[in-house]
């Protein structure tokens, strides 16, 4: 019969964890007592070891439920805070100070909190048992307390010594019975006395007569009994040396000592129950008894439960059932399912419009940098007709500076460190590809799982990049000396460069027209403008910097007007040079110093022709194939079954998915093991019978 309670703990332990609402709860033997009473004491010999919160002003501010298992072949003695994850505190100063801590983080000002802290206390010296502490405010619940607070008390109370909980109601010997506030609050739910254990403590403080007196009460008659207890330990000075020992066998023979002192009260025949050890052997007969009578009451709540769950299970998750695993396996498929959408469609093509736009933009700043900024003398397209620049000068292509220019344009191009540029051009594009998969997939509410994912592909990516980008930069090192330039693609790089420079003069006047509207309309800028030109021209000659504004302009005014101007000048210019690479000039690859645009396009090409063959195999290919590989490493089947858990419930509806098949599970399970002990345990009521 012993079993029944160790099974109830375990199936107690199982049901703290899916039972939400408090309705799954087995009978447990509830401590009460005033304060000093002793009740610390009595806990701590059933024990068998100082662990509670001490000190005059701790007192308890949230139930304690202690659970006792008894483990007969360990050698170790230990403790657990399931809710804190702790893992096993074999220190019971420890296991003191973290109850401390646990109580202190109860504000002041609400005095007590209704929450319990679990303890299980694991030993081959404890009874199998579950006691619950309450704070000792209960015991001091009056005088000057606010009605709230008192409210709050009583309703925790109420809560914890209901049936069918056993109360276990401590008083000191020296103090009158009638006064004693254990015994008043278990007479208001117990007025019979059948379900209170009566522990008067200190008998050694009075005169054994009296003590025999109290634990025959008649006044308040207990069908489980009275019994008398010594708790006292010897102070921590001298022999005795308080710590981390076990103290069973120090009250053991304290109590021994005293009541084999006095035979005729507390001996054999005097029909009183004495002594700590008695204590514990009483407490479990009780418990079991009681566990064994609400066997069937439970299984019933248990049913209910289950039937409640098993519909939320049916209506709202059409019965499908799920895993963290499982879950995980499904997240993961389908992510490495639109990586595989991408890889389909992510290729070299793609690799090389990206490439050539992102050289454009670097030939761009080649050709603004060595021409276009220069005054507007210097770049008079050559098919204008006569007249209309007539004073500027033309490109000549025997002149050392024009040859100069393209030739420095040309080297700076080549010599920009292409192929770091390509590798992150194209590194950046995967990792944002990456990103905005994850964005769209299960993942995206993961953070762990995220955070996975991105060390994958950032690992991979800077893995590669890294031989890459050298590799590359040997690729293109022959165009760094010499550039030969066939027809075709002389063809190509003007037609190119053709719609290159269209989209620049496109974004140019959409940022004119932007800096318009910040200004305030067309006028407004013109004006600004003329001024700024003025100026120039030197037809206005500004006072001191300009930097507080001037001709009645604002410094902000002036600074959009002066790019405006900026971005006015550049349109001109962009105009004037597609006229010029779209002239007969610049079909001729002769041409080459009166058509740099056309010359450096072409040279551009050249470069990202090399790039994108090179990146296509030695990043993109590979980055393919080890991206997913990564992957199930990294969230795959050698993920621990914590780190599964913990990403499953990361989200909220998977997390709710889960917890209701986990309930359901569970459920299922504690209704077998109860009702296989309810068979054993009819079985047995049966053969006591018969015996
Ligand atoms: P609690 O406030 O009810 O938890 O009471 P404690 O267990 O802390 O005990 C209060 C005081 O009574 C302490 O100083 C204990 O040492 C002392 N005490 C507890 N049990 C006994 C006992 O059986 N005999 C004597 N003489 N003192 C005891």
């Amino acid at each position: 019969m012993m079993m029944l309670t160790k099974k109830m703990i375990e199936i107690r332990g199982l049901l703290q964890q899916v039972d939400q609402s408090d309705t799954l709860t087995l009978p447990s033997i509830v401590v009460v007592g005033s304060q000093s009473s002793g009740k610390s004491s009595v806990l701590e010999a059933i024990v068998g070891h100082e662990f509670l919160p001490k000190g005059s002003n701790m007192v308890t501010r949230r139930p304690i439920e202690l659970t006792l298992v008894n483990t007969p072949d360990a050698t170790v003695e230990y403790g657990e805070f399931p809710a804190l994850g702790l893992g096993r505190v074999t220190d019971f100063q420890q296991i003191q100070r973290t109850l401390t801590d646990l109580n202190l983080a109860v504000p002041e000002k609400d005095c007590v909190s209704d929450d319990p802290i679990q303890l299980r206390i694991y030993s081959p010296k404890v009874p199998d048992l579950s006691l619950i502490d309450l704070p000792g405010y209960i015991q001091v619940s009056g005088y000057d307390q606010p009605t709230e607070l008192k409210q709050k008390i009583a309703d925790l109370c109420e809560k914890y010594i209901k049936p069918p909980n056993i109360i276990l109601a401590i008083s000191a010997a020296d103090v009158d019975l009638a006064n004693s506030t254990a015994l008043r609050a278990s007479r208001r739910v117990d007025p019979r006395g059948e379900r209170t254990i009566g522990v008067i403590t200190k008998m050694d403080l009075v005169d054994p007569q009296r003590g025999q007196d109290l634990l025959t009460d008649r006044k308040y008659p207990l069908r489980l009994g009275y019994v008398g207890v010594v708790c006292k330990l010897p102070q921590s000075t001298g022999f005795f040396n308080r710590g981390n020992g076990n103290i069973t066998s120090t009250i053991v023979k304290t109590e021994n000592a005293y009541f084999g002192a006095h035979p005729a009260e507390f001996g054999h025949g005097s029909d009183v129950t004495v002594g700590t050890t008695n204590l514990r052997q009483k407490l479990m007969h009780v418990l079991e008894t009681t566990l064994a009578s609400s066997l069937g009451s439970t299984s019933e709540a248990i049913r209910q439960e289950l039937a409640e769950t098993s519909y939320e299970f049916k209506v709202q998750y059409n019965d499908r059932s799920m895993s963290a695993e499982s879950y995980l396996a499904e997240s993961l498929d389908a992510f490495k399912h639109s990586f595989k959408g991408f890889s389909e469609q992510f290729g070299r093509v793609e690799i090389r419009d990206l490439l050539k736009h992102e050289i454009d933009q670097q030939v761009l700043n080649q050709l603004a940098h060595r021409y276009w900024n220069k005054p507007i003398s210097d770049l008079v397209p050559v098919s204008l007709e006569p007249g209309q620049l007539a004073d500027l000068p033309k490109a000549d292509s025997d002149d050392p500076v024009w040859q100069h220019k393209l030739e420095s344009a040309q080297s700076a191009l080549t010599k920009l460190g292409i192929g770091r540029l390509a590798t992150t051009v194209i590194a950046t594009a995967l990792q944002n590809r990456v990103d905005f998969l994850v964005e769209h997939s299960t993942f995206a509410s993961h953070p762990f799982a995220r955070q996975a994912i991105t060390d994958a592909s950032t690992t991979i990516l800077r893995d590669l990049s890294f031989d890459t980008s050298d590799e590359l930069e040997i690729c293109i090192k022959p165009y760094k000396f010499r550039i030969e330039l066939e027809d075709n693609e002389w063809n190509k790089g003007r037609d190119n460069v053709t719609r290159v420079l269209k989209e620049e003069l496109k974004t140019v006047d959409e940022a004119f027209g932007g800096v318009e509207q910040e200004v305030g309309g067309k006028k407004k800028l013109k004006d600004v403008i003329g001024f700024i030109d003025r100026v120039r021209k030197g037809e206005i000659v500004l006072e001191g910097d300009g930097a507080g504004g001037a001709g009645g302009f604002s410094a902000a005014l002036l600074r959009r007007g002066r790019e405006a101007t900026f971005l006015r000048d550049r349109s001109e210019i962009l105009k004037l040079r597609i006229k010029a690479v779209q002239s007969r000039q610049c079909k001729d690859r002769k041409n080459k110093y009166q058509c740099p645009e056309v010359f450096l396009d072409a040279v551009a090409d050249k470069l990202t022709t090399t790039a994108d063959l090179f990146l296509d195999a030695e990043l993109l290919e590979k980055f393919k194939y080890l991206f997913p590989r990564e992957l199930d490493a990294k969230l795959g089947r050698n993920l621990s079954a914590t780190d599964m858990e913990r990403f499953a419930r990361e989200d909220p509806k998977v997390r709710r998915h889960l917890d209701v098949v986990k309930r359901k599970d569970m459920l299922e399970f504690v209704l077998k093991e109860i009702e296989s002990l309810r068979q054993l345990e009819g079985r047995e009521r049966k053969q006591s019978g018969r015996n």
